[in-house]
C-alpha cells in the first residue's frame, strides 16, 4: 500500500461531528475535485476518485447534510479489470443549488468556481477542507524516498485557499501548474508533518515520524563511521610511514645507534605496527602520553629522512 493511500484510508475514518465542517469537507471536495459540464444546459458537477472509501464518504455526507443523493457511476477500465473509478455526480440543480447558496459561490463556471469570500471562519472548518481538498487532488510521497506532499486540482482558487489556511500555521505552499492543473505542495519534512495533523492523519503522521527518525539517525551514523574512517585511515597510513622509516634506519644507521629514549619507541613500532600512539605509550617503561609518543616518531621520521637527503647527496 502507497503512503497516500494510508493516509487516505484514515483520512476516511476521521468522524465529522458538526454540519459546518461536513459542509466544509464537500465544498473542499467539490472545489478541489471537481470536473465540470454543461451538457443541454444543465450544469452538472462530477467528482471522480478511485478511492471507494472516498466516494462511499462523500455520498453519505451529502445525504445526511442536504437530505438528497447524488448519482454515482462506477467504471471499471477494460485493460486492467481491478482498476475502478468511481464518479459522484451532483446532477440535481437542488444539490447545486443549496452548494452556490452555502458557500457564497456566484457562479460555476466550465474551469472555475468563483466563491465571492470564503466561507471557513472554523478551525474546524479550515481542517475538513483541507482534509478534503488533500483526499480530492493530494498526495504524498514515501518518506523513506522523499519528502513531498501535494494537492492538485484544476482550480486555481481552490490552491489559493490552501495557501492562505496554512500560511496562518506556518506551513510554506508553493504553487506551480503542471499539465493544467494547479499544484500546491509542501517540500519540508517538518511541514509535511504538521499538515497530516491538522487533517487529522494521526496514525500516518507517527509513521512518517518513525521513518524520519530512522533516516536522520542513519544519516548520522553514516556520517561518524564515514568520519572514523577517515580517522583510521589517517593513523595507518602514518603508521606505515613510521615502520618504513624505522625499517630505513635499521638499515643504515642501526637502531641502536639512536638516541637512547628512541630506541625502545622504534623497536615497539616495528614490532606492533597496528597499535596506537596512546597503546605504544604504556608498553613504554615508564610509561609515556600520546603527545610523548607521537613527538618521538616524529624524531625518528625526521632522522629518516635526514638519511634520504644524504643518500642523495651521495
Ligand atoms: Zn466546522
Amino acid at each position: 500500500m502507497s503512503f497516500s493511500t494510508l493516509v487516505k484510508d484514515e483520512l476516511c475514518r476521521v468522524e465529522l461531528h458538526d454540519a459546518c465542517c461536513k459542509k466544509s469537507e464537500i465544498f473542499g471536495v467539490i472545489l478541489a475535485g471537481n470536473l465540470f459540464s454543461y451538457e443541454k444546459n444543465s450544469r452538472n458537477v462530477k467528482v471522480v476518485t478511485e478511492n471507494a472509501a472516498f466516494a462511499r464518504r462523500i455520498y453519505s455526507t451529502v445525504r445526511r447534510v442536504y437530505g438528497l443523493s447524488p448519482e454515482v457511476s462506477i467504471r471499471r477500465s477494460s485493460k486492467l479489470k481491478k482498476h475502478i473509478s468511481y464518479s459522484i455526480i451532483f446532477a440535481s440543480m437542488q444539490i447545486i443549488n443549496k452548494l452556490l447558496y452555502d458557500f457564497e459561490i456566484s457562479a460555476f463556471n466550465e474551469n472555475d468556481l468563483f466563491p465571492m469570500n470564503t466561507t471557513l471562519k472554523n478551525v474546524c472548518c479550515k481542517k475538513s477542507f483541507l482534509r478534503a481538498a488533500f483526499l480530492s487532488g493530494g498526495s504524498v510521497s514515501d518518506p523513506e524516498k522523499t519528502y513531498h506532499l501535494e494537492i492538485a486540482t484544476r482550480n486555481k482558487m481552490c490552491t489559493e485557499i490552501i495557501k492562505e489556511i496554512l500560511k496562518d500555521y506556518g506551513i510554506n505552499v508553493k504553487i506551480i501548474t503542471r499539465k493544467g492543473n494547479y499544484v500546491a505542495y509542501i517540500k519540508e519534512g517538518e511541514n509535511i508533518v504538521d499538515f497530516l495533523n491538522i487533517i487529522g492523519a494521526h496514525g500516518a503522521l507517527m509513521e512518517f515520524e518513525n521513518v524520519r527518525i530512522l533516516k536522520d539517525m542513519r544519516n548520522s551514523v553514516n556520517r561518524i563511521v564515514n568520519c572514523e574512517t577517515a580517522n583510521l585511515e589517517k593513523t595507518v597510513n602514518a603508521a606505515v610511514r613510521q615502520v618504513e622509516n624505522i625499517k630505513l634506519i635499521q638499515s643504515t644507521l642501526g637502531i641502536g645507534n639512536l638516541p637512547e629514549n628512541l630506541i625502545d619507541i622504534a623497536n615497539l613500532r616495528l614490532e606492533y605496527s597496528e597499535l596506537s600512539l596512546k597503546e605504544l605509550g604504556e608498553m613504554l617503561c615508564p610509561k609515556l602520553g600520546k603527545s610523548g609518543v607521537n613527538h618521538r616518531l616524529r624524531k625518528l621520521d625526521e632522522i629518516a629522512d635526514k638519511i634520504r637527503e644524504r643518500s642523495k647527496t651521495l
